[in-house]
């Protein structure tokens, strides 16, 4: 079945756009070119908008989705409960958003968040060797992990050495699993990119990097934003601070994801307005912040059972993008005309 709609954005702007709905999932389907379709939609049409740190076992699956994230990444919860979360091939009407889990989170014995609040004790994977690393990623990835998590979080434990550090992060590649490391505490961050990490959960906000790590950084890693997590307006110094390495992140190329650290502190389940104007504050202008909300949109492969929905044209501001909503598939063939 296939779909015109007004514009659309996977990967980018393609403006006048047919969309193709097969087998329960929505691929984006080229340009507009007179082809008779099934229906038109007077709407522009994104990839879903994606949070990418989040900890479901914390909030409403639902309420995202209604509060506008129609996918997220979960980066760390009892992995016995999160490996049986549904994923991305469950039923149009689950209410659920598009989940990717980590499972737990790897960490050295005691340390982050083995003995902190938040997390149930199940979630914390103290790793002591290579050996161990091996197995724990074995079985998450076996229980449908698609991303390691790990922590270097030097302010609340201890933290691996170097050597253990790069042997975890080997063992993830060796398996194909990504690796996104909570770092914090002071040279977290330069160890992680030593480490070959591949993104970090948050972005830096112990201390100022100094301008070469920021360039180095930049080629190689993504920043999950979580900016809100300090309190947008508060005037914070963590939020200055993180505000300033991502102003220069961004500035240097370095790829950025909109991540709200859901779970953790009094945030709005859905799309974070706040997070959204700290990201304009650290220089992302509207089509930076949409890349930010639709990882891996650009893949040819890319397919979702959920779309995010604006009526009318494109929006040409940020603050626009609050009256997004999720649409299911069938929610998006009901208001086709
Ligand atoms: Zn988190």
């Amino acid at each position: 079945m296939l779909l015109t709609c007004d514009d659309a954005w996977f990967g980018g702007w393609r403006g006048p756009s047919i969309l193709r709905i097969e087998a329960g999932r929505l691929s984006y389907g080229g340009p507009a070119d007179g082809t008779e379709t099934d229906g038109q939609l007077a709407a522009t049409v994104f990839a879903p908008f994606t949070d990418s740190h989040v900890h479901l076992g914390l909030v409403d699956p639902g309420a995202l989705v209604v509060g506008g994230i129609g996918r997220v990444v979960d980066l760390g919860w009892d992995p016995a409960l999160s490996t049986s979360w549904p994923t991305r091939g469950t039923a149009a009407d689950s209410g659920w958003p598009e989940v990717s889990t980590s499972g737990g989170l790897l960490c050295a014995p005691r340390g982050y968040p083995s003995r902190s609040g938040w997390a149930p004790a199940a979630a914390a994977l103290e790793i002591a060797d290579r050996d161990a690393a091996r197995t724990t990623l074995e079985g998450l990835q076996d229980h449908g992990a698609t991303v390691a998590k790990i922590t270097l979080n030097s302010d609340a434990g201890p933290v691996w050495d170097d050597d253990l550090l790069v042997a975890v992060v080997d063992e993830a590649h060796r398996l194909g699993l990504p690796v996104v490391a909570h770092a914090q505490g002071l040279g977290q961050t330069r160890r992680a990119a030593r480490a070959g990490v591949d993104a970090l959960a948050h972005t830096p906000f112990s201390e100022r990097l100094d301008d070469d790590l920021v360039q180095d950084i930049a080629r190689r890693m993504t920043w999950i934003s979580t900016l809100d997590i300090h309190g947008y307006g508060s005037g914070g110094v963590a939020f200055d601070t993180a505000v300033d390495n991502l102003t220069r992140f961004h500035a240097a190329g370095g790829s950025v994801l909109y991540g709200t650290d859901l779970g953790n502190g009094p945030l709005p389940v859905g799309l974070n307005g706040r997070e959204l104007a700290a990201l304009s504050r650290a220089g992302l202008d509207l089509d930076a912040i949409l890349r930010s909300l639709t990882p891996g949109s650009a893949e040819a492969s890319f397919d979702t059972r959920l779309v995010t929905v604006l009526p009318g044209p494109r929006p040409t501001t940020v603050a626009e993008l609050a009256q997004a909503a999720v649409a299911t598939l069938p929610e998006l063939l009901a208001g086709a005309e």
